[in-house]
């Protein structure tokens, strides 16, 4: 079964398919994980430490949840800069659309998760005040795009395969969920990420279509009431998507799959006629010991040579403060990297994925007149591209 799988993929990787490139240089900003609730600031960080949870051994120990001050903060840094065009640089947020309700898992036992909608509000214990304000003010701005993440980050079966199995596992579930904390993923992989369950065998990890398309739709239905719009672009929990996800994300009008690093692969459509967009620039601060802004211009660089936008992946933690101050280093830092590239480039331009999905459809092989960017198509293969990537 696997081997048929990996000899239909690696075919698949050698057929030639059409990839959008771009006459001037194309910046997007993408960034996960907006909305998703973590370590309960000092109060719930001390709390877990005297439970025994030895915090402070990695960066998402100290993931908190980001507050209208760091969005204020972020908003004035990305109105700080202009492109060609005069705009602003848009970043896409990923949301996460619902937490876990602690005191209704409380009050059922412990023995079923039960979910709150981040339109309802936070669960028991945080404080967030004027949050949701904050992301809406910023959307209004054109600074923020809310895009779709997922209803919850980790994958439910999983979590509740582990809650009903006992033992320690679920002894560390316990002890965080006291204390407001979902979960902290690197100390817990078997979580798995919304669509994919890691303990099942190989061909059985990621959720059955029919069950990624029930969830999906929720999806749709939780960000339509917290945004009032439909979401357009999507990026999956752990960049774990597969055919299924892509068909049931086409299904309720998703347009753009927002997928992690992985070589420089041009901009093409699925076969559910889905832009496939692959992020370029890791620009991660927070949780790289090794994060150099010379590289992330160099990575950039790399994609304007070959006519490819740079799309720049940054997640929340990034932008987080209220137990560790991730914020201000990122924000001096972006504030540096963006001021370069407009420097460097008189013709950039910022757009998000769903204003490039646009360019694509209304300009390949011309000039969009009101963007004045030409788009061109070429044939790649997916197997080149990896070859060069190496
Ligand atoms: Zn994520």
């Amino acid at each position: 079964m696997n081997w048929t799988r990996n000899l239909w993929q690696r075919a698949m990787d050698l057929l030639p398919i059409t990839g959008f490139h771009f006459d001037r240089p194309l910046v997007l900003l993408q960034s996960d994980d907006w909305g998703r609730v973590g370590v309960r600031d000092q109060e719930g960080l001390e709390q877990l430490r005297s439970h025994g949870v030895a915090l402070g051994e990695h960066p998402y120990d100290f993931y908190t949840l980001e507050t209208a001050e760091d969005l204020a903060a972020l908003r004035a840094t990305l109105t700080r800069h202009r492109d060609s065009a005069g705009r602003h640089p848009r970043l896409e947020m990923n949301f996460v659309l619902a937490n876990l309700d602690f005191s209704r898992i409380n009050l059922g036992g412990w023995r079923q998760i039960r979910l709150l909608p981040l339109a309802e509000g936070l669960p028991e214990g945080w404080s967030r005040p004027g949050l949701l304000e904050a992301y809406r003010d910023g959307i209004a701005d054109g600074v923020f795009r809310p895009a779709l993440h997922g209803t919850t980050h980790f994958c439910r079966q999983a979590l509740e395969r582990n809650l009903e199995g006992g033992g320690a596992r679920a002894d560390l579930l316990q002890a965080l969920w006291l204390a407001g904390t979902p979960y902290i993923h690197w100390r817990m992989p078997w979580i798995g990420y919304e669509y994919w369950d890691p303990e099942k065998p190989d061909h059985e990890r990621f959720l059955t279509a029919e069950l990624q398309r029930d969830l999906i739709g929720q999806t749709v239905g939780a960000f339509a009431k917290l945004f009032s719009s439909l979401p357009r672009s999507a990026c999956a929990p752990g960049y774990r998507a597969n055919h299924d996800t892509h068909r049931a994300w086409a299904q309720y009008g998703i347009r753009v799959a927002q997928n992690g690093p992985g070589g420089c692969v041009p901009p093409h459509f699925d076969r559910h006629d889905v832009l496939q967009l692959f992020r370029t620039v890791e620009f991660e601060p927070a949780t790289d010991p090794e994060f150099s802004l010379e590289r992330c211009w160099i990575q950039a660089e790399d994609c304007f040579e070959r006519g490819i936008p740079a799309v720049i992946s940054v997640h929340s933690i990034n932008f987080h403060s209220t137990v560790k101050d991730f914020r201000s280093r990122t924000l001096q830092l972006l504030d540096q990297f963006l001021s370069g590239l407009e420097s460097k480039h008189s013709d950039l331009r910022y757009l998000h994925a769903e204003e490039l999905c646009e360019l694509v459809q209304s300009g390949f092989n011309g000039t969009v007149k009101e963007s004045g960017v030409s788009v061109t198509r070429k044939k790649f293969t997916k197997a080149r591209v990896w070859k060069r990537a190496g």
